[in-house]
């Protein structure tokens, strides 16, 4: 364990990984020489060597194929596969496809190989191994040529020691992943790095098939979308529901080229137009029914043991919409443990708004049958979604892993976010979501006091200004703003001043 004895303070205990690397020059540097001027400072002649051998070996061994998730499902090795080069998004029965890899293949290197390779290449410079996505490149997708990745080195975000939150709600072990705190500002940027760096290989193997690519989005996919492929060079359309979306998320594809179509509707009926358009033209679907998405998602869970020095949390908490990404943290955490690099599985918590909240309900009935609903507005706004595509993915994972639904008013999550922040944090509504799920499974005692749990933060907080904002203004109706904390107006006056200081802080 790495928070060692007498290290107890969150500046000496911070999570392992170093600063982010920032080289502005660390593309071109690494395609040079293939190894950066910082790294060959550190790394004798010898390893670089043995290195490059294990690598070209390793780089003509491990693949991965698309299989139905059916199988998957039902542990059934079925004869219907696809090359991940295959522009193909169902499998034949329109169902859902998965990303597998050869596990035989992986599992011929031990848990120490894995793990040592990994930590290895955390904050280097390296392309494209500086990505947190990248360092895990043979679990993500071990056949595409370093050339063809479009990255933004994603990944390695950090993991908020939450201590003075969690001593409020009597907890000594908790965690924000700040997933967050990324390109784009959500964890989108994890698996958009991934599909659009396939993208990019399948625009050159067949250029006729892939010319642009699109996706119906709730503000966050879009604006990863454009950025990546603005960064490669490939024009992106987003379909975005008029008015259901922030200010700064609908600027981000704006500021990067992309097509933006603002349509009269929900998430829900975007999800359905974009599918007829790319089924009708040579526009590749980026939404999370694309299983490429959720290799790179999956690096995240990765990383959080990456950061626990291998040791599996208690518990993780994921705000959940579309409902691809509990699923990605599932084969993220799977992966580790069934090639030995951990023993165990967390329990993963999807926390819902309960203004959109079909699984919630599916799991209260005990998963009997799945109905969509109607979605209604929430501050939640990535999340506002009533007909997930990636259900059955999460209800696979839910249950292999003793997993919990919770949900989440608007007030609960709009108080949840206030009341963190006022412990250093800042939050966005869907994180608030999770926190408000925490807050509850803690009262309810599920999840004990010294149980080292992990809330998963999904975008910035400052991606949501406009309801924070209102929050703090107390301007949103039905809630009583808790944790409001306006700004105070005052005049030029020492006196005023004083008097403004001393209403707050009575010992002055
Ligand atoms: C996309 C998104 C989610 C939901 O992720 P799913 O995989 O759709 O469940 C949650 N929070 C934010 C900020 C997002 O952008």
């Amino acid at each position: 364990m790495y928070r060692s004895a007498g290290a107890l303070g969150p500046s000496t205990s911070a999570p392992s990984l170093p600063a982010r690397a920032s080289v502005p020059s660390a593309r071109q540097c690494a395609r040079r020489a293939s190894v950066c001027t910082r790294a060959s400072a550190s790394t004798a002649p010898g390893d670089i060597r043995s290195n490059a051998v294990l690598r070209a070996r390793a780089e003509g061994t491990f693949r991965a194929e698309y299989v139905p998730f059916a199988d998957i499902a039902s542990g059934t090795v079925g004869k219907e596969t696809y090359s991940l080069d295959d522009v193909v998004y169902r499998a034949m029965d329109g169902g859902l496809l998965d990303v597998k890899h050869d596990f035989e293949a992986l599992a011929k290197y031990d848990a120490k190989y894995w793990k040592t390779l990994f930590d290895g290449r955390v904050g280097t410079a390296r392309w494209p191994h500086g990505s947190g996505v990248w360092s895990k490149k043979e679990w993500v997708l071990p056949q595409i040529s370093d050339d063809d990745i479009v990255s933004m080195f994603e990944g390695n975000s950090n993991l908020f020691w939450a201590e003075r939150f969690g001593r409020q709600i009597g907890m000594s072990d908790l965690w924000v992943k700040q997933c967050g705190n990324s390109h784009t500002g959500s964890f989108k940027d994890l698996g958009m790095t991934v599909l659009v760096s396939q993208v990019n290989r399948l625009s050159k193997l067949r250029p006729e098939s892939v010319q642009a690519v699109g996706c119906a989005s709730t503000g966050d996919t879009s604006a990863a979308l454009s950025a990546y492929c603005a960064a490669a060079g490939i024009p992106s359309i987003v379909f975005l529901p008029a008015d259901k979306i922030s200010l700064a998320q609908l600027v981000q594809p704006i500021a990067n080229g992309a097509l933006v179509l603002s349509i009269d509707t929900d998430f829900d009926g975007c999800m359905r137009l974009i599918q007829e358009v790319t089924a009708a033209s040579p526009i590749y679907l980026a939404n999370s029914m694309n299983s490429l998405r959720l290799e790179g998602q999956k690096t995240a869970a990765i990383e959080i043991l990456q950061q626990f020095d291998w040791e599996v949390p208690d518990w993780l908490i994921i705000p959940g919409g579309n409902l691809g990404n509990v699923y990605a943290f599932y084969k993220g955490f799977k992966l580790a443990r069934d090639l030995g690099l951990t023993d165990r599985l967390p329990r993963l918590v999807v926390a819902q708004a309960r203004n959109a909240n079909p699984l919630y309900r599916a799991y209260r009935d005990g998963w009997g049958t799945f109905a969509p609903v109607k979605a209604q507005t929430t501050f939640a706004s990535a999340i506002q979604i009533g007909d997930p595509v990636s259900v059955h993915r999460a209800i696979l994972a839910l249950e292999a892993c003793d997993g919990i639904v919770e949900e989440a008013s608007e007030e609960e999550l709009m108080d949840a976010a206030a009341r963190a922040d006022l412990t250093g944090m800042f939050n966005c509504p869907h994180t608030g979501v999770a926190l408000a799920a925490l807050l509850k499974l803690r009262e309810r005692g599920v999840i004990a006091p010294s149980d080292r749990t992990v809330v998963v933060s999904t975008a910035h907080g400052l991606k949501f200004t406009q309801s924070k904002t209102a929050y703090h203004a107390a301007e949103i109706q039905g809630l009583s703003s808790r944790y409001a904390n306006p700004p105070v107006t005052v005049r030029e006056d020492l006196g005023s001043v004083m008097d403004a200081i001393r209403t707050k802080f009575a010992k002055l």
